[in-house]
């Protein structure tokens, strides 16, 4: 069995990045980010952040994020790229179990795994997912250079994301199921003057159609029951996120600590959750604003409770 860890944390996001970032510099001395992907979390994936502090000019979310690690791992923070199963405690001890199947213990954990894109539940979208129906603009908008795409939701990603698939495709039927959008309204503004952008309003996906190729189009009803064919080679979709809070199921299907019932982590403002020695931070949590700013912060606050659980534990 390996070293007992002062703290794992699980997630590379802002949150996770940051917690480790202050828990190392704050003097805990072993400490591993455990990590499923490349850190940096779903930032990653943006075309463009504009509102990270101090941060001016044209950015994308990767652009911001590379620096992060490589300032962690200064102060000693080790990462660990494998995915976590569970995180369970017995007694002072907290047990994480990894992909592998091998665990590591540790003091006190941080969790920051963040939340993933969720599908819309139309026709057709779980057989085109990668073949025409992507959750990535940046990943995957090049495929459809030239070309007319959909983008679905109301929210500020799908605004943002339409912005930007309008730079590079010839139209974006950008279509929401209400005629007001959840965005900021400089975000909105800019939608509303792009040329390139259709607003096809009050108006819900019925279903993707396509053949072995790919999807050649869609379908979508208004609110007077009216169906709209859009023939279109690419589909993008943004309708919101779930919490990843997987790994705090247990064996018999409860939760390690307090959760409310959309699945978010229950904290206070000290980021600590209902189980002592365990913190939660970023996207996950309750009331999360869902911001890089306020995700780095989160993590910030978590380590500095963390220290403290841990020198009180320990002395
Ligand atoms: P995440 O960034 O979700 O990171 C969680 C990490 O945990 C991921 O790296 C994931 O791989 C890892 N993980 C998950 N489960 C496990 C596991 N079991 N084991 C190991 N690792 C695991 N915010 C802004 O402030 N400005 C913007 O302009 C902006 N634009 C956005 C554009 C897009 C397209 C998207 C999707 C989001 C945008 N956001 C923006 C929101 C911002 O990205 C999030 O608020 C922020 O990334 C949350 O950070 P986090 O660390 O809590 O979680
Ligand atoms: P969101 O704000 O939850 O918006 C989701 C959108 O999808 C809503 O407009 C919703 O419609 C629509 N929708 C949900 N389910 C649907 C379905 N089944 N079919 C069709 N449409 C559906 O999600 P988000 O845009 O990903 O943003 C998530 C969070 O990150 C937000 O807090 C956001 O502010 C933040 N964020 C911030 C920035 C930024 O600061 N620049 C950028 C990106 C994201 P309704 O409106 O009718 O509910």
């Amino acid at each position: 069995m390996a070293e007992i860890l002062d703290c794992a944390i699980i997630g590379g996001g802002p949150a996770g990045l940051t917690a480790g970032l202050y828990a190392t510099r704050g003097g805990l001395e072993n400490v591993t980010m455990f990590e499923k992907g490349m850190p940096g979390g779903q930032i990653t994936q943006s075309s463009e952040i504009e509102n990270y502090p101090g941060v001016t000019g044209e950015i994308t979310g990767m652009d911001l994020m590379m620096p992060w690690p490589e300032q962690c791992q200064k102060f000693g923070l080790k990462h660990a790229m494998v995915e976590v199963k569970r995180v369970s405690k017995d007694g002072d001890l907290f047990s994480i179990t990894k992909g592998d199947g091998t665990t590591e213990q540790a003091h006190s954990v941080i969790v920051c795994t963040g939340s993933s894109p969720r599908r819309a539940g139309f026709a057709g979208e779980d057989e085109f997912f990668g073949r025409g129906i992507s959750t990535c603009a940046t990943c995957d908008g090049f495929f459809y250079k030239g070309k007319e795409v959909a983008v679905i939701g109301g929210g500020d990603t799908a605004l943002e994301e339409a912005l930007y698939l309008a730079k590079i495709c010839t139209k974006v039927y950008l279509i929401h199921r209400r005629d007001t959008f959840r965005a900021a309204p400089n975000t909105i503004k800019r939608v509303e003057e792009n040329d390139k952008i259709e607003l096809v309003l009050n108006s819900t996906p019925k279903e993707v159609y396509g053949d072995n190729m790919g999807v050649n189009g869609l379908k979508v009803e208004d609110k007077d029951g009216n169906v709209r064919n859009i023939a279109v080679p690419g589909v993008f979709i943004f309708v919101g996120n779930d919490v990843n809070n997987q790994t705090l199921i247990q064996e018999d299907g409860s939760f390690l600590c307090d959760v409310n019932d959309q699945g978010q982590i229950v904290v206070d403002l000290s980021m600590k959750t209902s189980l002592k020695g365990l913190f939660a931070a970023g996207d996950m949590r309750i009331e999360a604003p869902k911001q890089v700013v306020s995700a780095a912060g989160d993590g910030a606050v978590a380590a500095l409770s963390a220290i403290s659980y841990v020198d009180e534990l320990l002395s």
